[in-house]
């Protein structure tokens, strides 16, 4: 970010309680960014006993993940979950299950992972390029982002 969305200023770099922080240069505006985590919602959705990962469009050819998107506003965690698993599989399910919360600092979110056994058919939606279905053994969780997720479920479902 580079002007303030407040008075067009540019924003400059300065030290606000002990943090760096990018703030408005205008001696009469007092917007300060604070680029705070921003939630993700993410899904590993079982059906059929598998684990649905998908490639966003503009991933590379091997890259796969579990469902996830922002919030809209207005939403619950559990709402956004579920929208994005229909419009990203066009799956239906229960109530999410909640199984943790996870911080993903390389892209400052805050990932809320669930877990859902979809119901329907699947019809893969824009968002993504295609799908695969893995059994929950094949799965070698990623290290960052909503890897650590799939992780702690495999191991639970594992115990
Ligand atoms: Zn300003």
């Amino acid at each position: 970010m580079k002007y303030c969305p407040q008075c067009r200023a540019d924003l400059h770099t300065t030290i606000i309680e002990n943090t760096s922080r990018l703030a408005c240069s205008s001696k009469s505006c007092n917007y300060i960014y604070y680029d705070n985590p921003i939630p993700v919602v993410a899904a590993i959705v079982e059906y059929d006993g598998k684990v649905i990962l998908g490639r966003k469009k503009e991933w590379p050819g091997t890259w796969f993940g579990i469902i996830a998107g922002f919030l809209e506003k207005g939403e619950t965690p559990e709402q956004a979950v579920m929208r994005e698993i229909e419009e990203e599989v066009g799956l239906a399910g229960d109530l999410p299950a909640f199984l943790g919360y996870y911080s993903f600092f390389e892209a400052n979110q805050i990932i809320l992972a669930y877990h859902v056994v979809g119901k329907g058919t699947i019809r893969v939606g824009e968002e993504l390029e295609e799908i695969k279905l893995v059994a929950p053994e094949e799965i070698t969780p990623w290290p960052v982002g909503t890897g650590p997720a799939v992780k702690d479920w495999l191991e639970k479902r594992n115990s």
